[in-house]
């Protein structure tokens, strides 16, 4: 397998956490006989800095021709001003619609002994594996029209929620097709008992469920999934919602493993080019320190490998390598509790050597 693939570091710890992944993925190179191109373009800040704009031209070229894209992150002190006409935040959205991906996917999952790091009780966490799928491109952030305006001598401000079926129906035989690489079950969250376009949501969700015999699909509102998410959590398999409650619900899933640096994701599109980063931010408070956690990225680059390469056993080798080093005790210093830990090269090196003796 040949592949290209764009490194997009970013700011903060994004440089120190994509170059510990870069040699992680050279070392499933060399294990699985694949080749990887990569090249590194700017995102963000650093391209505010260099360029003036946060996503430029020869970025969006760089990604467009590429398999797939692994980015760190964006974002920090330097350019946080949120009435400043040009910042780092804009890189992503823009390359997220120059790419057209509408769907933004969260693995939950908690590793072995890393029980403690969770606020929930052990027996509650017990066998969590589950996926958030979201959608990312329409639903109340983008429906027309929204504003603020004076009615009736009062500040009134107004949004949309608006989806039409085959914004539905292609984010929901996503969830389909990522049930069926693992234990087929789909909850389409919705809002039925009182939302007009969630009604909708729930007849195309049944649809597309009628097609995908071999996927259970059940429906639940989500008020009682944000209950069912911490007393339940290990009974979802993949979650499928529109773009607000994804937003909410993946953050309450986020914490449910109580460890920020561990947690991947992947924005896909109707092809096989996706965008792979970690959850976190760019923690201006540890850059340049050589102690951020890199596994969220490294976990992402786990993803990268499943959902752009279809290289299912090279991902899961990576994920194997990631719970044994966890399994030896290995922790960077945000899950040591002020324990021994290790900095984020030595981190990929365990990793990487893990990988080598699997
Ligand atoms: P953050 O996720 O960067 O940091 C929150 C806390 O978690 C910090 O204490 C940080 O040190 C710690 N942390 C985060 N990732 C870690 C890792 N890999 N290893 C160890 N510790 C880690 O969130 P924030 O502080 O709210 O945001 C910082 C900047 O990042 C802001 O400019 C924000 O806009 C930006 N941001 C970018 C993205 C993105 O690029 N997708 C996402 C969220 C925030």
């Amino acid at each position: 397998m040949k592949a290209k693939i764009t490194l997009l570091p970013g700011d903060g710890i994004g440089p120190e956490i994509v170059d510990a992944t870069r040699q992680v993925l050279e070392a499933v190179e060399r294990k699985s006989g694949h080749s990887f191109t990569f090249s590194t373009h700017l995102i963000g800040g650093i391209a505010i800095d260099e360029t003036g704009v946060p996503l430029p031209d020869d970025t969006i070229v760089a990604c467009r021709s590429s398999d797939a894209v692994l980015l760190g992150a964006v974002g920090g002190p330097k350019w946080d001003d949120p009435t400043a006409e040009v910042r780092p935040e804009q890189g992503l959205l823009g390359m997220r619609k120059a790419l057209k991906l509408f769907a933004n996917l969260r693995p939950v999952k908690l590793f072995r002994g890393l029980e403690s790091a969770s606020p929930l009780r052990p027996e509650r966490l017990r066998g969590v594996d589950l996926v958030f799928v979201r959608e990312l491109t329409g639903g109340i952030y983008f429906g027309q029209p929204k504003g603020k305006e004076v009615r009736n001598g009062l500040r009134t401000g107004f949004d949309t929620m608006v989806y039409d079926e085959n914004e539905i129906r292609r984010i929901v035989q996503l969830a389909c097709d990522v049930a069926r690489k693992r234990r087929k079950r789909v909850t389409s969250i919705d809002k039925a008992n009182v939302l007009a376009t969630m009604q909708v949501w729930r007849e195309v969700a049944t649809e597309v469920a009628k097609k995908n015999p071999d996927i259970k699909l059940d429906h639940q509102l989500v008020d009682s999934a944000a209950m069912r998410l911490v007393t339940e959590p290990a009974s979802f398999d993949v979650i499928v919602s529109g773009n607000m409650f994804g937003d909410i619900l993946s953050d309450e899933g986020a914490v449910l493993t109580g460890s920020l640096g561990l947690l991947p994701s992947a924005s896909l599109g109707e092809g096989k080019l996706g965008v792979y980063e970690p959850i976190h931010g760019s923690a201006p408070d540890i850059a340049g320190k050589g102690v951020a956690n890199p596994l969220g990225t490294i976990l992402s680059a786990a993803m990268l490998l499943r959902h752009s390469l279809d290289l299912d056993e090279d991902a899961k080798a990576i994920e194997a390598a990631v719970q044994k080093v966890l399994d030896n005790g290995l922790r960077t210093a945000d899950l040591s509790g002020g324990q021994r830990s290790l900095g984020t090269t030595e981190m990929a090196y365990a990793v990487i050597a893990a990988i080598e003796g699997a």
